[in-house]
Protein backbone atom coordinates (compact mmCIF):
# COMPACT_ATOMS: atom_id res chain seq x y z
CA UNK A 1 0.00 0.00 0.00
CA UNK A 2 1.26 4.04 -0.47
CA UNK A 3 0.24 6.13 1.48
CA UNK A 4 -0.29 10.21 0.80
CA UNK A 5 -1.22 12.78 3.05
CA UNK A 6 -2.27 15.07 0.50
CA UNK A 7 -2.93 17.84 3.47
CA UNK A 8 -2.70 17.90 7.00
CA UNK A 9 0.57 17.39 8.30
CA UNK A 10 1.04 21.10 9.52
CA UNK A 11 -2.34 22.40 9.72
CA UNK A 12 -5.55 21.11 11.91
CA UNK A 13 -8.43 20.44 10.28
CA UNK A 14 -9.37 20.06 6.06
CA UNK A 15 -7.07 17.19 6.11
CA UNK A 16 -7.23 14.17 3.72
CA UNK A 17 -5.25 10.99 3.35
CA UNK A 18 -4.89 8.92 0.24
CA UNK A 19 -4.17 5.28 0.69
CA UNK A 20 -3.32 3.10 -2.80
CA UNK A 21 -3.95 0.10 -2.57
CA UNK A 22 -3.99 -2.86 -5.54
CA UNK A 23 -7.76 -2.11 -6.18
CA UNK A 24 -7.55 1.08 -6.44
CA UNK A 25 -7.07 4.41 -4.49
CA UNK A 26 -9.33 5.17 -1.86
CA UNK A 27 -9.59 9.13 0.50
CA UNK A 28 -10.01 9.63 3.98
CA UNK A 29 -12.06 13.06 4.64
CA UNK A 30 -12.35 16.57 2.41
CA UNK A 31 -13.87 18.89 4.57
CA UNK A 32 -13.24 22.66 5.10
CA UNK A 33 -10.49 24.38 5.63
CA UNK A 34 -10.94 26.19 9.27
CA UNK A 35 -8.81 29.51 8.21
CA UNK A 36 -12.15 29.97 4.99
CA UNK A 37 -9.36 28.73 2.48
CA UNK A 38 -10.64 27.34 -0.06
CA UNK A 39 -9.95 23.43 -0.29
CA UNK A 40 -7.55 22.40 -2.78
CA UNK A 41 -8.57 20.77 -5.39
CA UNK A 42 -8.00 17.23 -6.39
CA UNK A 43 -8.03 16.38 -10.43
CA UNK A 44 -11.03 14.47 -10.95
CA UNK A 45 -12.27 13.89 -7.85
CA UNK A 46 -14.98 16.69 -8.14
CA UNK A 47 -17.42 18.00 -9.95
CA UNK A 48 -15.51 21.12 -10.85
CA UNK A 49 -13.70 18.88 -13.60
CA UNK A 50 -14.29 16.52 -16.00
CA UNK A 51 -10.80 14.86 -15.41
CA UNK A 52 -11.38 11.27 -14.93
CA UNK A 53 -11.28 9.63 -11.47
CA UNK A 54 -8.34 7.82 -9.62
CA UNK A 55 -10.64 7.27 -6.80
CA UNK A 56 -12.52 4.33 -5.54
CA UNK A 57 -14.32 6.02 -2.75
CA UNK A 58 -14.05 8.79 0.00
CA UNK A 59 -14.31 7.59 3.68
CA UNK A 60 -15.56 10.72 6.49
CA UNK A 61 -14.89 10.17 9.41
CA UNK A 62 -17.41 12.08 11.26
CA UNK A 63 -19.49 15.37 11.02
CA UNK A 64 -17.36 18.31 11.86
CA UNK A 65 -17.08 20.58 8.85
CA UNK A 66 -13.56 19.90 8.69
CA UNK A 67 -13.97 16.72 7.61
CA UNK A 68 -17.26 16.41 5.61
CA UNK A 69 -17.32 19.60 4.28
CA UNK A 70 -16.32 19.51 0.96
CA UNK A 71 -17.83 16.00 0.21
CA UNK A 72 -20.58 17.67 -1.66
CA UNK A 73 -18.13 18.61 -4.19
CA UNK A 74 -17.23 15.02 -5.15
CA UNK A 75 -18.27 13.32 -8.52
CA UNK A 76 -21.41 11.13 -8.53
CA UNK A 77 -19.66 8.36 -9.75
CA UNK A 78 -17.64 8.30 -6.42
CA UNK A 79 -19.00 6.54 -3.50
CA UNK A 80 -18.93 8.38 -0.62
CA UNK A 81 -19.23 6.50 3.15
CA UNK A 82 -20.31 8.13 5.78
CA UNK A 83 -22.31 7.04 9.26
CA UNK A 84 -25.93 7.74 8.94
CA UNK A 85 -26.32 10.06 11.88
CA UNK A 86 -23.31 12.28 10.91
CA UNK A 87 -24.29 13.00 7.54
CA UNK A 88 -27.72 14.02 9.00
CA UNK A 89 -25.90 15.87 11.44
CA UNK A 90 -24.06 18.08 9.02
CA UNK A 91 -26.91 18.54 6.94
CA UNK A 92 -29.35 20.02 9.46
CA UNK A 93 -25.98 22.15 10.49
CA UNK A 94 -26.23 23.61 6.87
CA UNK A 95 -29.30 24.64 6.53
CA UNK A 96 -28.99 26.45 9.33
CA UNK A 97 -25.81 28.21 8.36
CA UNK A 98 -27.04 28.33 4.95
CA UNK A 99 -24.95 26.25 3.34
CA UNK A 100 -26.74 25.01 1.22
CA UNK A 101 -24.49 23.77 -1.86
CA UNK A 102 -22.71 21.61 1.22
CA UNK A 103 -25.73 19.55 1.75
CA UNK A 104 -24.97 16.02 0.89
CA UNK A 105 -27.81 14.04 -1.22
CA UNK A 106 -28.80 11.61 -2.54
CA UNK A 107 -29.45 12.22 -5.85
CA UNK A 108 -26.34 14.22 -6.22
CA UNK A 109 -24.02 12.37 -4.11
CA UNK A 110 -23.05 8.53 -4.17
CA UNK A 111 -23.71 7.65 -0.29
CA UNK A 112 -23.20 4.74 1.02
CA UNK A 113 -23.78 4.40 4.83
CA UNK A 114 -21.37 2.04 6.87
CA UNK A 115 -21.71 0.35 10.14
CA UNK A 116 -19.85 0.12 12.56
CA UNK A 117 -17.44 -2.97 13.51
CA UNK A 118 -18.34 -4.20 9.92
CA UNK A 119 -15.74 -4.48 7.50
CA UNK A 120 -17.31 -2.41 3.93
CA UNK A 121 -17.72 -5.61 1.41
CA UNK A 122 -17.04 -3.81 -2.25
CA UNK A 123 -15.05 -6.06 -4.52
CA UNK A 124 -14.02 -2.53 -5.91
CA UNK A 125 -12.22 -1.02 -2.64
CA UNK A 126 -10.21 -2.36 -0.22
CA UNK A 127 -10.87 -3.73 2.94
CA UNK A 128 -11.93 -0.79 5.40
CA UNK A 129 -13.61 -1.34 8.81
CA UNK A 130 -14.95 1.89 10.50
CA UNK A 131 -14.85 1.72 14.54
CA UNK A 132 -17.12 3.97 16.18
CA UNK A 133 -14.54 6.52 18.11
CA UNK A 134 -14.90 8.99 20.92
CA UNK A 135 -14.89 13.03 20.36
CA UNK A 136 -16.91 15.58 20.75
CA UNK A 137 -18.85 14.34 17.26
CA UNK A 138 -21.31 11.81 17.53
CA UNK A 139 -20.70 8.71 16.34
CA UNK A 140 -17.76 9.51 15.23
CA UNK A 141 -15.21 6.70 13.32
CA UNK A 142 -11.56 5.93 12.77
CA UNK A 143 -10.80 3.30 9.81
CA UNK A 144 -8.52 0.39 9.53
CA UNK A 145 -7.87 -0.52 5.80
CA UNK A 146 -5.76 -3.67 5.22
CA UNK A 147 -4.08 -5.63 2.10
CA UNK A 148 -2.05 -8.29 2.19
CA UNK A 149 -1.40 -8.80 6.15
CA UNK A 150 -0.55 -4.80 6.54
CA UNK A 151 -2.96 -2.44 8.08
CA UNK A 152 -3.10 1.20 8.55
CA UNK A 153 -5.09 2.89 10.80
CA UNK A 154 -6.66 6.23 11.01
CA UNK A 155 -7.75 8.14 13.84
CA UNK A 156 -10.28 10.44 12.51
CA UNK A 157 -10.54 12.99 15.29
CA UNK A 158 -10.45 11.37 18.44
CA UNK A 159 -9.92 11.47 22.37
CA UNK A 160 -10.43 9.04 25.99
CA UNK A 161 -12.09 11.28 28.36
CA UNK A 162 -15.47 11.16 26.92
CA UNK A 163 -18.41 9.07 26.97
CA UNK A 164 -17.34 6.36 24.89
CA UNK A 165 -13.45 6.79 25.96
CA UNK A 166 -13.13 3.29 27.81
CA UNK A 167 -15.17 1.74 24.35
CA UNK A 168 -11.99 3.48 22.85
CA UNK A 169 -9.25 0.91 24.68
CA UNK A 170 -11.56 -2.40 24.48
CA UNK A 171 -11.79 -1.22 20.19
CA UNK A 172 -7.96 -0.62 20.27
CA UNK A 173 -7.42 -4.27 21.14
CA UNK A 174 -9.41 -5.50 18.93
CA UNK A 175 -7.66 -4.14 16.24
CA UNK A 176 -4.28 -4.92 17.92
CA UNK A 177 -0.82 -4.27 15.68
CA UNK A 178 -1.02 -1.91 13.00
CA UNK A 179 1.94 -1.36 10.49
CA UNK A 180 1.02 2.46 10.06
CA UNK A 181 -0.67 4.60 12.32
CA UNK A 182 -2.17 8.14 10.98
CA UNK A 183 -2.98 9.61 14.28
CA UNK A 184 -4.13 13.08 15.07
CA UNK A 185 -2.16 15.38 17.17
CA UNK A 186 -4.64 18.47 17.67
CA UNK A 187 -3.43 19.13 21.19
CA UNK A 188 0.39 18.27 20.42
CA UNK A 189 2.49 20.85 21.57
CA UNK A 190 0.00 23.53 22.97
CA UNK A 191 -0.29 24.34 26.42
CA UNK A 192 -3.72 24.83 28.72
CA UNK A 193 -5.70 22.44 27.36
CA UNK A 194 -8.39 20.73 29.31
CA UNK A 195 -9.14 17.21 29.44
CA UNK A 196 -11.29 16.81 32.29
CA UNK A 197 -13.86 14.11 31.58
CA UNK A 198 -16.72 14.82 29.97
CA UNK A 199 -18.44 13.22 32.69
CA UNK A 200 -17.33 15.23 35.35
CA UNK A 201 -18.54 18.62 33.93
CA UNK A 202 -21.46 17.19 35.16
CA UNK A 203 -20.47 18.56 38.56
CA UNK A 204 -19.70 21.91 37.41
CA UNK A 205 -23.02 22.52 35.95
CA UNK A 206 -24.89 21.23 38.87
CA UNK A 207 -22.98 24.50 40.85
CA UNK A 208 -24.61 26.46 38.67
CA UNK A 209 -28.22 25.38 40.14
CA UNK A 210 -28.34 28.62 42.06
CA UNK A 211 -29.42 30.74 39.15
CA UNK A 212 -32.70 31.32 37.80
CA UNK A 213 -31.85 31.75 34.34
CA UNK A 214 -29.36 29.83 32.87
CA UNK A 215 -28.06 30.54 29.56
CA UNK A 216 -25.59 28.50 27.72
CA UNK A 217 -23.72 28.11 24.77
CA UNK A 218 -22.38 24.72 23.16
CA UNK A 219 -22.01 23.41 19.95
CA UNK A 220 -25.33 21.99 18.41
CA UNK A 221 -22.73 18.99 17.42
CA UNK A 222 -21.31 18.21 20.78
CA UNK A 223 -23.63 15.67 21.76
CA UNK A 224 -22.27 14.20 24.99
CA UNK A 225 -22.38 17.98 26.24
CA UNK A 226 -26.37 18.75 25.88
CA UNK A 227 -27.03 15.43 27.09
CA UNK A 228 -24.82 16.78 30.53
CA UNK A 229 -26.40 19.76 30.36
CA UNK A 230 -29.97 18.08 29.96
CA UNK A 231 -29.15 15.90 32.82
CA UNK A 232 -27.60 18.67 35.26
CA UNK A 233 -30.80 20.73 35.19
CA UNK A 234 -33.63 19.20 34.12
CA UNK A 235 -34.99 18.44 37.34
CA UNK A 236 -35.02 21.81 38.84
CA UNK A 237 -35.46 24.09 35.47
CA UNK A 238 -37.08 23.92 32.14
CA UNK A 239 -34.78 22.59 29.72
CA UNK A 240 -34.98 24.80 26.49
CA UNK A 241 -32.90 24.21 23.61
CA UNK A 242 -32.58 26.39 20.00
CA UNK A 243 -34.27 25.36 16.65
CA UNK A 244 -30.85 24.21 15.45
CA UNK A 245 -29.88 21.61 18.60
CA UNK A 246 -33.10 20.25 18.17
CA UNK A 247 -33.68 20.16 14.44
CA UNK A 248 -29.86 17.69 15.24
CA UNK A 249 -30.61 16.05 18.61
CA UNK A 250 -34.38 15.25 16.96
CA UNK A 251 -32.90 12.83 14.52
CA UNK A 252 -30.71 10.62 16.84
CA UNK A 253 -32.34 7.92 19.21
CA UNK A 254 -32.90 8.98 22.87
CA UNK A 255 -30.86 12.04 22.32
CA UNK A 256 -32.95 15.50 24.64
CA UNK A 257 -35.30 17.05 21.47
CA UNK A 258 -38.80 18.28 22.10
CA UNK A 259 -40.43 16.42 19.62
CA UNK A 260 -40.15 13.19 21.98
CA UNK A 261 -38.65 14.51 25.19
CA UNK A 262 -41.87 16.10 27.01
CA UNK A 263 -39.61 18.18 29.47
CA UNK A 264 -37.73 19.62 26.71
CA UNK A 265 -38.62 22.72 24.95
CA UNK A 266 -37.59 24.57 21.70
CA UNK A 267 -36.95 28.17 21.67
CA UNK A 268 -37.41 30.39 18.34
CA UNK A 269 -36.80 34.19 18.91
CA UNK A 270 -38.90 36.37 17.20
CA UNK A 271 -36.27 37.25 14.54
CA UNK A 272 -35.83 33.79 14.01
CA UNK A 273 -39.06 33.20 13.39
CA UNK A 274 -39.22 35.68 10.26
CA UNK A 275 -36.63 33.76 8.88
CA UNK A 276 -38.06 31.80 6.07
CA UNK A 277 -35.80 28.63 5.55
CA UNK A 278 -35.26 26.58 6.98
CA UNK A 279 -36.78 28.06 10.29
CA UNK A 280 -40.61 27.92 8.75
CA UNK A 281 -40.18 24.44 7.72
CA UNK A 282 -38.42 23.18 10.71
CA UNK A 283 -41.09 25.04 13.41
CA UNK A 284 -43.98 23.03 11.43
CA UNK A 285 -42.39 20.05 12.58
CA UNK A 286 -40.75 20.50 16.07
CA UNK A 287 -43.59 20.22 19.25
CA UNK A 288 -42.83 22.15 22.25
CA UNK A 289 -42.17 25.24 20.34
CA UNK A 290 -42.15 28.82 22.62
CA UNK A 291 -41.80 32.02 21.21
CA UNK A 292 -40.76 33.65 24.13
CA UNK A 293 -38.71 32.08 27.15
CA UNK A 294 -40.57 31.63 30.40
CA UNK A 295 -39.02 34.51 32.62
CA UNK A 296 -40.98 34.30 35.71
CA UNK A 297 -39.60 30.39 36.19
CA UNK A 298 -36.23 28.68 36.63
CA UNK A 299 -34.60 28.09 33.38
CA UNK A 300 -31.75 26.75 31.33
CA UNK A 301 -31.46 27.57 27.41
CA UNK A 302 -29.04 27.54 24.88
CA UNK A 303 -28.24 30.77 23.20
CA UNK A 304 -26.86 31.61 19.44
CA UNK A 305 -25.93 35.28 18.47
CA UNK A 306 -28.95 35.56 16.60
CA UNK A 307 -30.96 36.33 19.94
CA UNK A 308 -28.77 39.03 21.09
CA UNK A 309 -31.80 41.60 19.74
CA UNK A 310 -34.08 39.75 21.83
CA UNK A 311 -32.30 39.14 25.37
CA UNK A 312 -31.49 42.67 24.93
CA UNK A 313 -35.33 43.68 24.10
CA UNK A 314 -35.70 41.79 27.56
CA UNK A 315 -33.26 43.09 29.55
CA UNK A 316 -35.12 43.95 32.26
CA UNK A 317 -36.03 40.39 32.69
CA UNK A 318 -32.84 38.70 33.17
CA UNK A 319 -32.33 38.28 36.50
CA UNK A 320 -30.08 36.24 38.90
CA UNK A 321 -29.03 34.65 35.41
CA UNK A 322 -25.59 33.13 34.86
CA UNK A 323 -23.97 32.35 31.19
CA UNK A 324 -22.09 28.79 30.46
CA UNK A 325 -19.67 28.77 27.50
CA UNK A 326 -19.08 25.52 26.68
CA UNK A 327 -17.10 25.73 23.10
CA UNK A 328 -13.42 25.85 22.49
CA UNK A 329 -11.35 29.07 24.24
CA UNK A 330 -9.85 30.12 20.83
CA UNK A 331 -13.12 31.27 19.40
CA UNK A 332 -13.47 33.84 22.06
CA UNK A 333 -9.15 34.54 22.66
CA UNK A 334 -8.62 38.14 21.17
CA UNK A 335 -6.18 36.64 18.43
CA UNK A 336 -9.52 35.23 16.67
CA UNK A 337 -9.93 36.82 13.77
CA UNK A 338 -13.91 37.05 14.39
CA UNK A 339 -14.39 39.31 16.89
CA UNK A 340 -18.75 39.03 16.75
CA UNK A 341 -18.44 36.28 19.38
CA UNK A 342 -16.02 37.88 21.88
CA UNK A 343 -18.64 40.96 21.48
CA UNK A 344 -21.77 38.93 21.84
CA UNK A 345 -20.29 37.98 24.86
CA UNK A 346 -19.01 41.34 26.55
CA UNK A 347 -22.26 42.18 25.79
CA UNK A 348 -24.10 39.40 28.10
CA UNK A 349 -21.90 40.29 30.71
CA UNK A 350 -21.73 43.92 30.91
CA UNK A 351 -24.95 45.10 29.95
CA UNK A 352 -27.41 41.88 30.78
CA UNK A 353 -25.35 41.09 33.91
CA UNK A 354 -24.76 37.34 33.50
CA UNK A 355 -22.17 35.92 35.71
CA UNK A 356 -19.99 34.40 32.89
CA UNK A 357 -18.51 30.58 33.76
CA UNK A 358 -16.68 28.56 30.92
CA UNK A 359 -16.85 24.51 31.61
CA UNK A 360 -15.58 22.66 28.67
CA UNK A 361 -13.20 20.28 27.84
CA UNK A 362 -11.46 19.47 24.92
CA UNK A 363 -12.86 17.23 22.33
CA UNK A 364 -9.64 16.23 20.78
CA UNK A 365 -6.57 13.21 22.49
CA UNK A 366 -4.48 14.57 25.12
CA UNK A 367 -0.51 13.28 25.36
CA UNK A 368 -1.79 10.20 27.67
CA UNK A 369 -4.27 9.30 25.24
CA UNK A 370 -2.53 9.34 22.04
CA UNK A 371 0.45 7.03 24.72
CA UNK A 372 -2.45 4.73 25.27
CA UNK A 373 -3.05 4.24 21.63
CA UNK A 374 0.36 3.89 21.08
CA UNK A 375 0.71 1.22 23.75
CA UNK A 376 -2.10 -0.88 22.23
CA UNK A 377 -1.69 -0.52 18.56
CA UNK A 378 1.90 -0.73 18.50
CA UNK A 379 2.84 0.73 15.21
CA UNK A 380 5.22 0.57 13.20
CA UNK A 381 5.47 3.33 11.76
CA UNK A 382 3.24 6.52 12.31
CA UNK A 383 2.11 9.96 10.38
CA UNK A 384 0.70 12.93 12.68
CA UNK A 385 -1.83 14.94 10.71
CA UNK A 386 -4.23 17.71 12.39
CA UNK A 387 -1.69 19.15 14.07
CA UNK A 388 -0.13 22.87 14.22
CA UNK A 389 3.23 23.69 12.34
CA UNK A 390 5.38 24.47 15.47
CA UNK A 391 8.42 22.78 16.99
CA UNK A 392 6.51 22.23 20.04
CA UNK A 393 4.54 19.94 18.30
CA UNK A 394 6.78 18.09 16.39
CA UNK A 395 9.36 17.79 19.67
CA UNK A 396 6.14 16.46 21.54
CA UNK A 397 5.09 14.09 18.64
CA UNK A 398 8.69 12.91 19.34
CA UNK A 399 8.44 11.95 22.38
CA UNK A 400 5.76 9.97 21.91
CA UNK A 401 6.63 8.13 18.94
CA UNK A 402 10.24 8.39 18.60
CA UNK A 403 11.60 6.79 15.86
CA UNK A 404 8.73 4.96 14.11
CA UNK A 405 7.52 8.74 13.85
CA UNK A 406 7.72 9.65 10.09
CA UNK A 407 9.11 12.97 8.96
CA UNK A 408 6.84 13.47 6.05
CA UNK A 409 5.70 16.61 4.22
CA UNK A 410 1.99 17.30 2.59
CA UNK A 411 2.06 15.95 -0.82
CA UNK A 412 4.53 13.02 -0.41
CA UNK A 413 4.15 9.35 -1.53
CA UNK A 414 5.66 6.42 0.10
CA UNK A 415 4.67 2.76 0.32
CA UNK A 416 4.60 0.91 3.25
CA UNK A 417 6.98 -1.92 1.79
CA UNK A 418 10.04 0.65 1.52
CA UNK A 419 9.48 1.31 5.33
ZN1 LIG B 1 -11.10 18.04 12.89
ZN1 LIG C 1 -13.71 16.83 14.79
Amino acid sequence: MEVKIIQGTKQIGGCIAEISTSKGKILIDYGDNLDNTDQILIPGLTIKDDLPSAYKAVFITHSHGDHIGCASLIKKDIPIYVNRESMEIHNNLCYFTRSYKKVLRVEKNNIKFFEFNKPIIDNNIPKVTPYIVDHSSYNSAMFLIEEDGKKILHTGDFRNHGKKGSLLTKVLKEIGPVDLLICEGTTLGSENRNFTKESDLIKDFKELLKYDQIYFMCSSTNIDRIVNLYNSFKHTHRFIIDLCMNSITSKLKNIPNSNTFSDVITFVSPKQSKIKEPYQRYIRHTNNVIFDLPFDEKFAVSIKQSMEDYLIANKNKIKNACFIYSMWDGYIDPSWQDAKLRNFIELLKNELHMDFKKIHTSGHASKKAIENLKKIVKPKHVIVIHTIDSSEAKEEAKEIFGKSLLDITDGKTFNLEDL
